[in-house]
C-alpha cells in the first residue's frame, strides 16, 4: 500500500517553506489563502505530486478566468505555487509521506550522539493530542524534560501534533525540540527560552541540511522565521536566531558545540550566560581562526524583515516602469490610475523605495527587491481586498 501523504494545507505550507525567494511573507498565510481560494477538498489524489499538480492547474485556471485586477493579484500566488511544484519534484518522494517524520527521528538521535550530545531516555513521537496540562497549547511541537516528567508524569522527549505535521517543517521542529531535550537533560533552575531558541534553530539547520542540503535549509529558516504577524513571540524567535547566528559568525561553530556538550552534562547555566553581550566580547579575544560559515548563516544575517507590503502594492510596484506616466501604466496593466497612485504613496510612506512626481515614476527599486526575494507580499491581505477596478 502507498504511504499516506500530508493534509493538503500542511503539504503546501511545508513545501512553501522550502522554496527560494518566494514572493509571500508567510508560508502559513500563503497555504491558508490557497486552500480558501480553491476547493481543495475536491482533489482526490493519493500522491503529493498529483495534489500539488492539481492545485497548480486550478490556480492558473482561476487566474486566467478572472478580471484584470484579480488576475494580477493572483499572479503572485501562481508564481509561488509554480516554485512549490518544482520543489516537490526535486525532493526525495519518501519525504512527501507522513511516515517520513517518525522515521527521521532515528537520524536525529544518531546525529546528536555523533556530536557527543546525549538525549537520555527520551522519545521523539507524533501524537493526536499533547499530554495534560499542555493539551491546549497552540504549538506544532513540544519538548518535555525531566522536570515535566517529575511535575506531570510526562514521558521525556519531543511530541509533534499529528494534525500539524508537514513536510520539511516537522523534521526541522523535531530537531529543534531535541536541542531543548539535550539541554534539559540535567535538572537546573533555568527555562528553555531566549537565546536557546536560536541555538535550537541553528542545530536544527545543521541536521536538516544533512538531509536536504544547505541551500534548501537557507530558504527554510528565512521563510520560517522572517515573516509578518505572530506578535512578540515571532519577534523573539527571530531575534534569538539572529543573535545565535551572529555568535557563530563571530566565535565559530566549534564554540557553540563545546557549549552545548558542556550544558548537556552540566545543565543550561552557561547557555543562559550567553545572554550577556560582554561574554561574547571576552570570548572573541581567544578565537584565532575564523571557520567557514554554513550557507544558512549568511542567508539569515543578510535578510531584511521589514520589507513586507500588501498584495496590491507588491503586484503593482514591481510592474511600474521608470519614466512611464501613471495613466499609461494604468492602461498597460488594465487597472485604475487611483490604484497605482495609492501604491506609490503607500511604498513611499513606508519604505522610500520609489519616487514619483507630476504623475510619473522617477525612481523605482521595487522590481529589483521583488526579484531578490527581499520585498514580499502578505498573502492574508488577499481575502480582504475590495474590488477597485
Ligand atoms: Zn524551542
Amino acid at each position: 500500500m502507498k504511504e499516506k501523504t500530508f493534509d493538503t494545507k500542511n503539504l503546501i505550507n511545508g513545501l512553501a517553506l522550502g522554496i527560494s525567494k518566494p514572493g509571500f511573507s508567510s508560508a502559513d498565510d500563503f497555504s491558508t489563502t490557497i486552500t480558501q481560494l480553491l476547493d481543495v477538498n475536491s482533489i482526490h489524489c493519493e500522491s503529493a505530486l498529483d495534489i500539488i499538480d492539481s492545485i497548480n492547474k486550478k490556480l492558473k485556471c482561476l487566474a486566467s478566468n478572472s478580471d484584470p485586477l484579480e488576475s494580477i493579484r493572483l499572479s503572485a500566488f501562481v508564481e509561488d505555487m509554480e516554485k512549490i511544484s518544482l520543489l516537490s519534484k526535486k525532493i526525495d518522494p519518501q519525504y512527501l509521506t507522513v511516515g517520513s517524520i517518525e522515521k527521521s527521528s532515528n537520524f536525529i538521535t544518531t546525529w546528536f550522539e555523533s556530536r557527543g550530545l546525549e538525549l537520555g531516555p527520551s522519545k521523539l513521537r507524533v501524537v493526536e493530542f499533547f499530554p495534560k496540562p499542555f493539551d491546549t497549547a497552540g504549538f506544532a511541537a513540544m519538548a518535555y524534560t525531566s522536570d515535566d516528567s517529575k511535575d506531570h508524569g510526562i514521558e521525556p522527549g519531543v511530541a509533534l501534533l499529528k494534525s500539524k505535521v508537514s513536510p520539511l517543517l516537522s523534521i526541522f521542529y523535531l530537531a529543534h525540540e531535541a536541542v531543548h531535550v539535550a539541554l534539559g537533560k540535567i535538572e537546573a533552575p533555568y527555562l528553555a527560552c531566549g537565546i536557546e531558541e536560536g541555538i535550537a534553530d541553528y542545530v536544527a539547520c545543521c541536521i536538516v541540511s544533512e538531509l536536504f542540503g544547505e541551500k534548501l535549509v537557507s530558504d527554510l529558516i528565512v521563510n520560517l522565521r522572517f515573516r509578518t504577524g505572530g506578535g512578540s513571540i515571532r519577534q523573539l524567535y527571530r531575534e534569538s536566531l539572529v543573535r545565535t547566528f551572529s555568535i557563530v559568525a563571530i566565535l565559530g561553530e566549534r564554540f557553540l558545540f563545546d557549549k552545548l556538550r558542556y550544558c548537556n552534562k552540566n545543565g543550561r547555566k552557561s547557555i543562559r550566560a550567553l545572554e550577556d553581550p560582554n561574554l561574547i566580547e571576552q570570548e572573541r579575544n581567544s578565537i584565532h581562526q575564523v571557520e567557514k560559515l554554513p550557507k544558512f548563516v549568511s542567508s539569515v544575517l543578510s535578510r531584511s524583515f521589514v520589507y513586507n507590503i500588501s498584495l496590491d502594492d507588491y503586484v503593482i510596484c514591481k510592474e511600474l516602469r521608470i519614466g512611464e506616466k501613471n495613466t499609461s501604466a494604468a492602461k498597460r496593466l488594465n487597472i485604475s490610475k487611483e490604484l497605482i497612485e495609492e501604491t506609490l504613496a503607500s511604498i513611499n510612506n513606508k519604505l522610500f523605495f520609489c519616487v514619483s512626481s507630476n504623475g510619473k515614476v522617477l525612481r523605482n527599486e521595487c522590481p529589483m527587491l521583488c526579484k531578490s526575494g527581499q520585498l514580499r507580499y502578505n498573502p492574508a491581505t488577499y481575502s480582504v481586498l475590495p474590488s477597485k477596478s
